[in-house]
């Protein structure tokens, strides 16, 4: 690995691209590389875009993340009087969400320092994407999920051969007792914001720059929780700018769920940091973090540039899954939320007539069937001998 800096944008801080985390000022860090460069030959993720990150030859495993499709949704499009609404499609990852990309970034990482232990703490999308790169690169993987997590959750994170603990107690404060026990056992615990996942991110972002040949939408909308991947995919912009490539950076709406909406109450509030969501709940459960360790650093992007955060409803979150599945695409509970919000957004005319949105399509919707209960589902039945009849 080539010597890289990390850099707090909240207090300045500078550090050396260690297995250092966060900021002593208790903010995020973000990659600080100036090199940059997209080679056209390349066909995965690190020989395309491995100028933009200080890893050598070999350091990146891949297992195929990235080169997502963007899909455009033309019925939706014209009903909302946009002239443009495609979707970035995520859930086309190897473990069907966008987290793989900043797995794979982690996990090179953590082998360009030598470690042999690698981790995270979450209760879904980033565990199994985790315990699936822990397993391909032959790390010892460590997942700590939360205490009451259903078995049905549990088996697909198992099934890669993890080290898989189910932690009572306080799930808030694992994030930091991870960080903590991993710099004292030489676990390298690649959670939610951690720099190299949120540079990792910034890869969606150089995608959609080429998947529409530079024609930027003038929004791109993002299920947000932690703030990892809003923050990984604005960076990525803002190197493609810095890099002479892009032209201009999109605007960015924060999409949460009304509830667990911490970001978006701040915002709404005109708040300067974001506090603790009281009682969340939500059928988005992949974004249900109820103190956003990546939440101040959003916030402050969203107002720096008058972007926007806003909060969709269980019923508009429900109606908006049913919409896009109806349009060919069946993403988690999360993945619908961009466009619950991108319906407000129109009504507040925050998006205007005639705009180009992009949505950022966090993950499958085979993580999370108990979500089919909230839909009116049908099918039919009958004989062989009155299918005929049936079918006239
Ligand atoms: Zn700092």
């Amino acid at each position: 690995m080539k010597r890289s800096m990390l850099h707090c944008r909240s207090c300045g801080a500078v550090y050396d691209a260690d297995a250092v985390f966060r900021c002593a000022c208790g903010e995020p860090l973000d990659l600080d590389w100036t090199e940059s460069g997209i080679d056209e030959d390349g066909r995965d993720l690190p020989s395309r875009y491995g100028a933009f990150f200080p890893f050598e030859p070999g350091e990146w495993l891949s297992l195929g993340e990235g080169n997502t499709p963007l899909v455009p949704l033309s019925r939706l499009a014209g009903e909302l009087g946009l002239s443009s609404l495609v979707v970035k499609n995520e859930s086309a990852n190897p473990t069907w969400s966008f987290k793989d990309r900043g797995t794979a970034a982690c996990i090179a990482h953590a082998r360009a320092l030598g470690f042999t232990r690698v981790g995270t703490v979450s209760t879904g999308n980033m565990a199994a994407s985790v315990a699936a790169y822990g397993a391909a690169a032959g790390l010892e993987t460590v997942i700590l999920v939360k205490g009451d997590l259903a078995e049905e959750k549990m088996a697909p994170i198992a099934i890669y051969g993890p080290r898989l603990i189910r932690v009572q107690g306080a799930y808030d404060g694992l994030y930091a007792e991870s960080i903590r026990i991993g710099a004292e056992r030489g676990i390298y615990f690649m959670n939610s914001d951690v720099p190299f996942r949120v540079a990792g991110s910034r890869t969606i972002a150089f995608e959609i720059f080429e998947q529409t040949d530079g024609c930027l939408p003038d929004w791109v909308i993002v299920p947000t929780s932690a703030g990892g991947n809003i923050r990984g995919i604005i960076n990525g912009f803002m190197d493609l700018k810095a890099a002479g490539l892009a032209d201009r950076i999109p605007g960015f709406i924060c999409a949460q769920a009304a509830g667990c909406s911490p970001i978006a109450t701040a915002f709404a509030r005109s708040d300067e940091h974001i506090s603790p969501f009281p009682a969340p709940h939500t059928i988005a459960h992949a974004i249900e973090n109820p103190f956003p360790p990546s939440g101040n650093r959003v916030l402050l992007e969203l107002r720096s540039r008058t972007w926007h955060a806003l909060a969709a409803t269980e019923d508009e979150i429900v109606r908006a899954q049913a919409d896009m599945a109806r349009s060919g695409l069946f993403g988690q509970p999360a993945a619908a939320v961009p466009l619950a919000t991108l319906r407000q957004a129109r009504a507040k005319g925050i998006v205007k007539e005639g705009e180009r949105v992009a949505l950022v399509f966090t993950g499958s919707g085979l993580k999370y069937t108990a979500a089919f209960a909230s839909h009116r589902l049908h099918w039919e039945d009958c004989g062989l001998e009155e299918l005929e009849e049936r079918l006239k």
